[in-house]
């Protein structure tokens, strides 16, 4: 089983940063990865790609630098969920890299929706969203929102917010947005309309990759009745959102399991692993097509080709 994989698959819709930075920086990706299976201790590592350039550059790199990690081509799908100890993203193997030589660490990013030019950036960790917005040509709207990890997973975030803040993408809708609306609804709201709306069809736990089961919660939550169901499995939940892509009654089962997850987490609740490391994942499972997601999220108008300049 690998133990650390390096993850240049999970850009969300809109989002570049991580096939970029496979890319562009393949070298550093390895490297990066090295440095961090010496901090984890780990020894057998993968790299797991979706788009081809980066699977090329990433190949070209492992060559050169004679490295014993295994290349893994996932399908073009939301949420990448990959099996092992420990998971690193693109741009944390880059900053671990850069970290190892001393020099400054970098934000990378992509800064995408609703402004004149998308792009990929290495930002000052510093820059607010203001700023990253100017940099990306300007907002097309005025009443801009900003989308931290983009959708189905992003939260909303302030315009002064920081890019060290902001993780790998940000997205920026107009206030009108579905996705806004739906960020700003609040969990009473989600709580009632579950009550009324949820068919109980299970078509969000048959989706969701983690062990667990979102419609158990979203009936127990909503009804108040205690079936037995097992809270604590919400801490298997990483937030990916795709049950909230998939629930034809337009519900958002993520935002009761994240808040769930949230208050067990902060109650000091120990259960099931939280975070990368998953042992029992739902093989059933496979994630959304990228595309057909853009789509739903009603996201198309903005998919349009990015600046990768890297500056
Ligand atoms: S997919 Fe939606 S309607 Fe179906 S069980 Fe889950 S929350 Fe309820
Ligand atoms: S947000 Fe949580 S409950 Fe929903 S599909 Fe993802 S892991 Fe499963």
């Amino acid at each position: 089983m690998i133990e650390l994989y390096g993850d240049c698959a999970s850009d969300p819709p809109l989002g570049a940063t991580a096939r970029t930075l496979a890319t562009l920086r393949a070298d550093d990706v390895v490297y990066g990865l090295g440095v961090l299976a010496l901090e984890r201790r780990a020894k057998t590592l993968g790299l797991a790609v979706r788009d081809s350039a980066a699977h090329a550059a990433l190949a070209t790199a492992l060559a050169r630098l004679e490295a014993r990690v295994e290349l893994v081509q996932v399908a073009d799908a939301w949420p990448t969920v990959l099996a092992a100890r420990s998971v690193a993203r693109a741009d944390e193997l880059v900053l671990a890299a850069e970290r190892a030589r001393g020099a400054f660490g970098h934000q990378y990013l992509t800064i995408a929706g609703a402004v004149a030019t998308p792009a990929v950036r290495a930002a000052d960790p510093l820059a607010t969203v203001v700023e990253l917005v100017a940099g990306a040509g300007g907002a097309l709207v005025e009443d801009w929102v900003a989308v931290a990890g983009g959708a189905p997973a992003g939260r909303l975030v302030e315009r002064t917010t920081q890019a060290r803040e902001l993780g790998p993408l940000v997205l920026i809708l107009p206030a009108g947005h579905q996705i806004v609306r739906r960020l700003r609804t609040p969990l009473a709201d989600w709580l009632l309309r579950a009550a009324s709306a949820c068919e109980g069809c299970r078509v969000c736990s048959d989706a969701c990759p983690q062990p667990l089961a979102p419609h158990e919660i979203v009936w127990t939550l909503s009804t108040l009745r205690d079936d037995g169901v097992e809270l604590l499995r919400a801490l298997a939940c990483t937030g990916c959102g795709l049950c909230d892509a998939m629930c034809p009654s337009t519900l958002s089962p993520r935002a009761l399991v994240v808040d769930v997850r949230d208050r067990l987490v902060h109650g000091n609740v120990k259960g099931h692993a939280n975070g990368s490391v998953k042992g029992h994942l739902n093989a059933n499972a496979a994630g959304l097509d990228l595309a057909l997601l853009t789509l739903r999220l009603g996201l198309a108008p903005y998919d349009r080709p990015v600046d990768v300049s890297l500056r």
